[in-house]
């Protein structure tokens, strides 16, 4: 599922109210789509439930249970990510979307209180994560912190149908394909026993403690408790179990640390960001970059491969960040969710907060980091999606443009630099004011 950008419940997301905007963006075009429209769609839609039966009948779904998932299904038009009849994809794009500060993804107090129940959890669960750390080889506090950040502990109570969500994106979403094998995939679960009740859902589809996609329960599910079942809803032990073997599938190491908070040196270049700038961390010392709190690498640590992450440029906290961090990254693709998971990580193990404080740069419309972005490509930077996110390969080039055009670097979109950009290459279209 690594293509997939799975959509989390969105307690602590700072995406969270960019999916709320984009879902009353849809309300919105639903409520102007023409009634002949809407009855033109909902009937293809039943055409393409109908149309699945040859390929569900091949996992071994019974004909009765594919008519009770699906009869009477309507499609939920007001989730996030579709594209409705009519409506040019992206067109909601103008909309003044706003990405938020990465500090207010890493919420402090959430941080908090959810490492404070982690522990008590930690205490708990001692055994099965004892266990899952012998059988599996992931270390136990790292597990918890997915748990936690998923679905704070199990306490989110996830809104949607599963079935429902999984064939309205895979009819009106823009990723049909994948949806289209998630949808049949479930059914698949529910062909092996798992009641319709039971699979409640992110708007995307995730579902059970640690939010798995349901072609996800076949590749990684694992049955901690022995009791001859894989149970991602109500059993603690195969929950945690499966994220550990999810975990470990895609490449965790045992013990290694997700990374480390260091010190930016006087003469820091913030474009070295990125993996494709990873090497030893003896190195990166040689560069001068030492971990904060007067801590020190240890000798096994100088030889581990990490690459510098700065998930606010030069305005917040940097890292060094380790092959886990990439592990993490692949269960969901995102810096700050990994950087979420690395902190509660460490703050259940007994550390807490960052030491570097976050600045409070004003961030711009995603339509001016676009705007950024097609930029960046026009002056020769490899810029390879526009897509109005500030991940660190955009950090990264933002960096490389300012040196090579001797400007000071900050590796961050800001105001005074998509002027800059404008100047320089005033033949490029610019965003709608
Ligand atoms: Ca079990």
């Amino acid at each position: 599922m690594s293509v997939l950008r799975r959509a989390r419940p969105c307690f602590v997301s700072a995406t969270c109210c960019c999916r709320v905007l984009a879902a009353a963006v849809v309300v919105t075009l639903a409520s102007h789509m023409p009634a002949a429209t809407i009855v033109h769609a909902q009937d293809g839609f039943r055409g393409f439930l109908d149309a699945l039966w040859p390929d569900a009948q091949k996992l071994g779904v019974s004909r009765t249970v594919f008519d009770s998932a699906l009869k009477d299904l309507a499609p939920d038009l007001t989730l996030p990510d579709l594209i409705l009849p009519g409506r040019e994809k992206g067109e909601h794009k103008g909309q003044a979307e706003f990405t938020r500060p990465p500090q207010d993804y890493l919420n402090k107090s959430m941080l908090e209180k959810l490492a404070v129940q982690g522990k008590t959890l930690a205490g708990k669960h001692a055994d099965s994560l004892r266990q899952i750390e012998k059988e599996i080889g992931v270390d136990g506090n790292a597990v918890l912190a997915i748990w936690g950040r998923e679905t704070a502990f199990g306490t989110y109570k996830l809104p949607h149908d599963a079935i429902r969500v999984l064939a309205t994106q895979a009819y009106f979403g823009r990723r049909k394909d994948v949806f289209r094998t998630e949808l049949l995939a479930a059914l698949k679960l529910l062909q092996d026993g798992i009641p319709r009740a039971s699979m409640r859902a992110s708007w995307a589809g995730a579902m059970g403690l640690t939010q798995f996609m349901p072609s996800e329960f076949a590749t990684h599910g694992y049955d901690l408790d022995k009791d001859g079942k894989v149970d991602l809803f109500t059993s603690v032990p195969d929950a945690l179990a499966s994220a550990a073997k999810q975990l470990k599938n895609k490449g965790w190491i045992l013990g290694l640390p997700w990374g480390f908070e260091v010190k930016r040196p006087a003469k820091a270049d913030c474009a070295l960001e990125g993996p494709s700038n990873g090497r030893p961390i003896a190195e990166w010392v040689k560069l001068g970059y030492i971990p904060v709190k007067g801590r020190s690498f240890t000798p096994e640590q100088m030889g581990v491969e990490a690459y510098l992450m700065q998930p606010a440029g030069t305005y917040g906290p940097v890292f060094l960040v380790t092959e886990n961090f990439k592990v993490i990254r692949r269960y969901n693709t995102s810096d700050l969710y990994a950087l979420f998971v690395g902190n509660l990580t460490d703050r259940i193990s007994g550390r807490g907060d960052f030491e570097t404080a976050w600045a409070e740069p004003k961030m711009l419309a995603t339509r001016n980091i676009e705007e950024i972005q097609r930029l960046l490509l026009k002056s020769g930077q490899p810029v390879d999606k526009i897509d109005g996110k500030i991940g660190s390969g955009t950090r990264q080039q933002i960096g490389a443009y300012q040196n090579g055009a001797k400007l000071p670097a900050d590796c961050w979109p800001t105001e005074a630099l998509l002027k800059q950009l404008r100047a320089a290459f005033p033949a490029v279209i610019q965003a709608k004011p």
